[in-house]
Formats: C-alpha cells, sequence, structure tokens
C-alpha cells in the first residue's frame, strides 16, 4: 500500500500537464489547485481503504481525469438554462424570468450602497418595503401592503401575526400542498395558529364556516387550489361569503390567492386565476400572493390588506428572518411600476409577452428553427409539431397553452440520453420527452435565444466545439 500512495503524483508535477495546464486559463489556479488537491485526498482515502492493490492511473491519465472532474465540478453550480419545457413558471428553472427593467434596477444598487432603510429626505431610518408599498397599494387598492421571502414566509407569518394560539378555520377541499415542502397543514402548525378545517374534500359551505366560528377564532383563511382542480360533486363558498362571515364576528379573513396575478389572463386563455384587486375589492382583510408566478418579478412573497394588520405582521419576530434584501425590492419596484400601465407590462414583464406571442409567431420560429437544428448534425430528425404548453410553478394545471415546438429524434441512443446531454451540455437547454421524441417548446424560449438552441445542438453535435465554449466562459 506505501507504495501504492508513493506512486501517486504531487500536486506541482500534475500541474503540469496540459489538461490541468490549460483548465487554469479557463477555471482560475485556486479552483484548478484545491481541485487536484480534494482529488488526491479522495484517491490516498480509497487506496488506504481498499485492501486490495489498486492500480493508481499514471500522471496523464490523471491529470485527464482530475480535469474533466473539476470541469463538471464547475459545471454543477447556478448557470443559465434556457427552457424549452414549455411550462411557464417552472419552479426548478427559478420561476419567472424578470423584466430589463427588473434587472437594471438591481444591478443599479447592487454593487453599491443604496437607500434600503433611510429616507434620504429627512436622513432618518426608514420601513424597508417603502420603495414597494405605494405602489402595491396602488395596484391592488389595498390600505397597506409588506413584503417577505415568499409566499409561504408570507402564509406562516401572517398566521403566526394575526393568529397564533387560535383557530384559523379552512375548509378542507382547501388544505393545498405546494410542491413536497409546502403543506399547508404544516404551515399553519409552525405558525403557532390551529387549524379547524370544516366541510369535507369535495363539499364546504359558508354554514361550515360561521358553525365552526367560536371565541378561540383567530381568522378564516380562504386559499386558491391553485394546482387542483375538484370536479364533479363539489361546492366550496365564495370569498364574499366568508368575508360576510367574518364581519359578523369580527375576524380577519385572509385569502391566500397563490400566484397572484395582477391583472386578468384570461384573453391568454388563463382562466380562474384570483386577481389581488378583486379580492381587496371584495372586502379581504389580507391577501398573500407570490412575487414569481403570474405577477413575474423576482421570488418574494407579498402581503396586502388591511394597515393595523400589516402593521401587526410587520412586527412579528419572524419579519426579521424573513425580510427580502436591496435587490429583491429593487427588482420587484421595476416590475410593479410596469404595470401601472397594463399594456407596457404585457410587453416588458417576460411572463406575459411568452404568455401573449401570437401562436403563429411560435409557428414560424418552429418551421425556421427545425431545419437549422437539424443541419447541426447530432440528430436523426427536427420537426415543428404543434403542441400545448402549461404555465406549471403550481399554477392553473388544467388549463393548456397552444404552443409549437421543435420534435427532436436523437441520430444514436435514445432519447434520454439526448436530453440528458443536452441538459448538461453548454448552454444547457431542458425540453420534455413525449412519444419518444425530445420537444423543444418555443411558449417558453426568450426571443433571442432561438440561435441558443442551434448552438445546443452544435455542441451536441461536435463535442470539440463544446470544449471550446467552455473555454469562454
Ligand atoms: C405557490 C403557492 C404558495 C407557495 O408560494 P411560494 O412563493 O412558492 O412560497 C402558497 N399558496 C398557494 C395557493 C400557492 O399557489
Amino acid at each position: 500500500m506505501k507504495d501504492m500512495l508513493r506512486n501517486i503524483p504531487s500536486v506541482n508535477e500534475l500541474l503540469e500537464y496540459p489538461p490541468l495546464k490549460s483548465l487554469v486559463h479557463t477555471a482560475s489556479h485556486n479552483v484548478v489547485v484545491s481541485g487536484v488537491r480534494s482529488f488526491l485526498d479522495n484517491l490516498r482515502t480509497n487506496v488506504q481503504s481498499s485492501a486490495a492493490a489498486m492500480n493508481i492511473p499514471t500522471p496523464s491519465e490523471l491529470a485527464e481525469r482530475i480535469a474533466s472532474w473539476i470541469t463538471a465540478e464547475q459545471k454543477l453550480s447556478l448557470r443559465p438554462v434556457i427552457n424549452a419545457t414549455g411550462i411557464l413558471l417552472h419552479t426548478g428553472l427559478g420561476r419567472a424570468p424578470l423584466a430589463e427593467e427588473a434587472i437594471a434596477a438591481m444591478s443599479e444598487v447592487a454593487g453599491g450602497y443604496a437607500s434600503l432603510e433611510i429616507d434620504l429626505a429627512t436622513g432618518e431610518r426608514s420601513q424597508r418595503v417603502v420603495a414597494v408599498e405605494r405602489l402595491l397599494t396602488k395596484l391592488t387598492g389595498a390600505e397597506a401592503a409588506t413584503v417577505v421571502n415568499n409566499n409561504a414566509a408570507a402564509t406562516l407569518i401572517t398566521l403566526a401575526g394575526v393568529a397564533t394560539g387560535k383557530e384559523v378555520v379552512v375548509s378542507r377541499g382547501e388544505l393545498i400542498e405546494i410542491g413536497g415542502s409546502y403543506r399547508l397543514p404544516e404551515v399553519m402548525s409552525a405558525s403557532g395558529a390551529i387549524l379547524r378545517e370544516v366541510g369535507t374534500t369535495n363539499k364546504t359551505r359558508a354554514a361550515d364556516y360561521s358553525a365552526a366560528v367560536s371565541s378561540n377564532t383567530g381568522a378564516l383563511l380562504h386559499v386558491h387550489t391553485s394546482n387542483y382542480v375538484v370536479v364533479g360533486f363539489t361546492e366550496s363558498p365564495q370569498l364574499h361569503e366568508l368575508i360576510a362571515i367574518g364581519r359578523k364576528h369580527n375576524l380577519p379573513v385572509i385569502d391566500d390567492i397563490g400566484s397572484g396575478a395582477l391583472i386578468d389572463l384570461k384573453k391568454y386563455g388563463i382562466l380562474g386565476e384570483p386577481i389581488a384587486t378583486d379580492s381587496i375589492k371584495a372586502g379581504a382583510d389580507l391577501v398573500l400572493f407570490s412575487g414569481d408566478k403570474l405577477l413575474g418579478g423576482p421570488q418574494c412573497g407579498i402581503i396586502v390588506g388591511k394597515s393595523a394588520l400589516i402593521q401587526k405582521i410587520m412586527k412579528h419576530p419572524l419579519m426579521r428572518a424573513f425580510r427580502v434584501d436591496k435587490l429583491t425590492l429593487s427588482a420587484l419596484a421595476a416590475t410593479l411600476g410596469l404595470y401601472q400601465d397594463p399594456e407596457v407590462a404585457e410587453r416588458r414583464v417576460p411572463l406575459l409577452s411568452l404568455l401573449a406571442t401570437p401562436l403563429d409567431n411560435l409557428k414560424n420560429r418552429a418551421e425556421r428553427l427545425a431545419p437549422q437544428l437539424a443541419a447541426t448534425g447530432g440528430i436523426a430528425t427536427a420537426e415543428p409539431v404543434q403542441d400545448h404548453a402549461y404555465l406549471g410553478g403550481g399554477s392553473v394545471p388544467s388549463q393548456e397553452i397552444p404552443t409549437w415546438c421543435v420534435a427532436l429524434t436523437p441520430s444514436k441512443g435514445n432519447v434520454n440520453a439526448l436530453a440528458a446531454a443536452l441538459r448538461t451540455g453548454i448552454p444547457a437547454v431542458m425540453g420534455r420527452i413525449k412519444n419518444d421524441r425530445l420537444l423543444l417548446d418555443l411558449r417558453s424560449v426568450l426571443p433571442g435565444q432561438d440561435m441558443l438552441l442551434v448552438d445546443a445542438l452544435t455542441a451536441f453535435a461536435k463535442p470539440a466545439a463544446m470544449t471550446e465554449s467552455l473555454a469562454t466562459l
């Protein structure tokens, strides 16, 4: 074993071999040196713990292997992906892409200091959400607003701030799970509020809420069942009925609307998504929604509603844990600014412009792209096909958005291997597999990214080209 350990070359020796030497130019010296060190450490541990003799590769083989290991490790980090899944609000891909205005606003405050909690007019300390509160109240008609890290945090802090130790009445049909880690009953229990379920999975009536109200009730909660639909023999109370009950018993009504559309998206075929303004107008005391779903802004949770309740929430100790930073606030303010004119929002908020893209445009793009993708040589066929895209991100599961895709069939290997290669390539592309073909759905591909799809297929067809593009990273 000692001999084997002695056969392992030194870091400095390995760094002289071409694969590692050239990697120093693309990654940094530190990255390469620490990569080589940890690879060798692992190798030594393996040698020491293995009973049988191990073959130590030659230094040049080792250098080759370590170089590709470091390259793979570097690639694992967060990097841009072309979303060709057709899922516009893909949570795994970071939900809504930001508007240019939002990016510019972030970059203006990112590299320096900003008036985050200082009122520049008086020089006094101010609230950090001032930057967005005025816009939020103006756009939703609410008295007050605040912002936290996401809608899960908004729900948690709202329940904690308004109803801790008290019962919160919710319909059994609205006990949602949004992705594995968000389950309403668990969020509720973490907040210290007590879940008081009423009704049944398919039928809950206003009278069920009335019957559940007692001196121990803290709030009534209405939740938009954004990622499922119950069909058939169903009944659920309207928000205005809950509001009437809340008024009668002097209890706050909280409306978790989920996606947080600020404008009606009916004309894009998105039906039944609650709009924050409507909820406020109906008289909800607190309305909660995400910033990075249909609003098309940065990840955050927005709480709008009655001033006294918002004040209570903002004083809760969790506020400090859930507060957003200057980047989120600046991006949100810029995005909300666009909504002051809905036509501007539709043009400038990427999520809305992706939704608004006419089907004919997508068809033209698919027809133009298909032969270009086929010409890269890595695939057997590329064919424009019509299909359905989805909003995703826990929004409107049953509504299909018409779209055009380019369907690829691999020239060798199976379609899963093609999908994996494009996913791990540069640029990274995620498509969706359907009937043994890889569909690149243009509904979710930003205009201007079409040529990057050609680049991705080129890199796939000619791995050498990939090394080159790696070198330019
Ligand atoms: C998405 C969603 C949530 C969770 O929001 P995040 O911003 O992902 O934390 C909560 N409630 C509803 C109704 C939702 O649709």
